[in-house]
């Protein structure tokens, strides 16, 4: 069942179109991240969706009712900003409560709900807590508590990871997750951060000035990119010019017939190919694509060469047996992996 429909949503501040047109369908349930790189209209979705701004046209509805006119505090949607916008002057528990208050709820039942919440998070007895004697993880898990505080109908969040350190943030991505599937609530999060979205997400909605590229699964949209943005955006991989020419891949001077799995956008002409680092091959010198590696980037758990072809450059990731195999200098052949080509106008 769909939770979360938006009709051709646009907002524009002046003359700047921030929102251009977007549409699309929530099932119930789903974990969502809206990805895209800053300014895209990310946060402005997400203020739309939950009433903090007027759109300039379309429609929202949840559970089929619209809620396009309907107040911020009616539409039953809980919220997490990026600055957290924890009260100081409210303990843990006022803090999670304070939907609640507003909306009426006696003591009772705020207390009730706080140490229930505080379970949820993983923070029990802690709600008499001042905000300022916790740490920035704990108060990312008293903000995710107050927004979920009214039982909301959608969950809606903004970069609320952005703040922490590496290792903090992988680990509160696997909990804000388990929080969400143990609840089965609608959740959009919003991120710059691709691998966080891969991640988290049952469905990964990229946006670009505005407009929606692609909404797909995580893999599907890794796997099959709609276009050279998407393409870039998701994961590393490398971007070369090519031709579709009598179903060949033509590239850096090679003729590469299109193998079974290969995924092809673009029926004939020119037009771009997308090789991940890790299906372009190495081989010894004489091959169809000849390189020079200019430079080997050892990252521990994996190991990267920078190779050149004409002007080109290409990033490859060795596999574990070829590590220390390859010096900087070396002339090389290589090859992209067939079945694993991706190509995108
Ligand atoms: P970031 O990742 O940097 O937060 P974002 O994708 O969330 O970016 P938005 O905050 O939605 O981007 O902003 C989209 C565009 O709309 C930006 O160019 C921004 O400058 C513009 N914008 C947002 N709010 C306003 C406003 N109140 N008045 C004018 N322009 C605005």
């Amino acid at each position: 069942m769909t939770n979360l429909r938006i009709e051709s949503l646009s907002k524009t501040f002046g003359t700047f179109t921030a929102l251009d047109e977007v549409s699309l369908e929530i099932p119930t349930g789903k974990f969502v991240c809206l990805l895209g790189p800053s300014g895209c209209g990310k946060t402005t979705l997400l203020r739309v969706i939950a009433g903090l701004e007027t759109p300039s046209g379309g429609h929202i509805f949840v559970n089929g009712e619209e809620q396009t006119k309907v107040p911020t505090h009616k539409r039953g949607m809980g919220m997490v900003f990026q600055s957290l916008a924890l009260f100081p002057h409210l303990d843990v528990a006022g803090n999670i409560s304070y939907p609640l208050a507003i909306r009426g709820a006696d003591r009772a039942e705020r207390e009730r709900r706080a140490e229930e919440l505080l379970e949820l998070v993983r923070l029990p007895g802690m709600g008499a807590r001042r905000i300022d004697q916790l740490s920035g993880g704990q108060r990312q898990r008293v903000a995710i508590a107050r927004g979920l505080a009214i039982d909301p109908k959608v969950f809606l969040l903004d970069e609320p990871l952005s703040a922490l350190d590496a290792g903090l943030r992988e680990h509160m991505q696997i909990e804000l997750r388990q929080i969400q599937q143990s609840l089965g609530v609608t959740t959009i999060v919003v991120t710059h951060d691709q691998k966080e979205a891969l991640t988290m997400a049952d469905l990964v909605i990229v946006m670009k000035d505005g407009v929606i590229q692609q909404a797909g699964a995580p893999m599907e949209i890794y796997r099959n990119p709609a276009n050279p943005f998407v393409a870039g955006f998701i994961g590393t991989t490398n971007l070369l010019q090519c031709e579709i020419r009598d179903g060949a891949i033509e590239v850096l001077g090679a003729r590469l017939p299109v193998a079974e799995g290969d995924r092809i956008g673009v029926a004939q002409g020119r037009a771009q190919l997308s090789v991940r680092p890790e299906h372009v091959a190495i081989g010894p010198p004489g091959g169809e694509i000849e390189a020079e590696i200019i430079f080997l980037r050892d990252l521990g758990e994996s190991r990267h060469l920078l190779l050149q072809v004409g002007g080109q450059e290409i990033n490859a990731q060795l596999s574990p047996e070829m590590h220390g195999a390859y010096r900087p200098g070396e002339r090389v052949s290589l090859s992209f992996r067939p079945g694993e080509r991706v190509v995108v106008a």
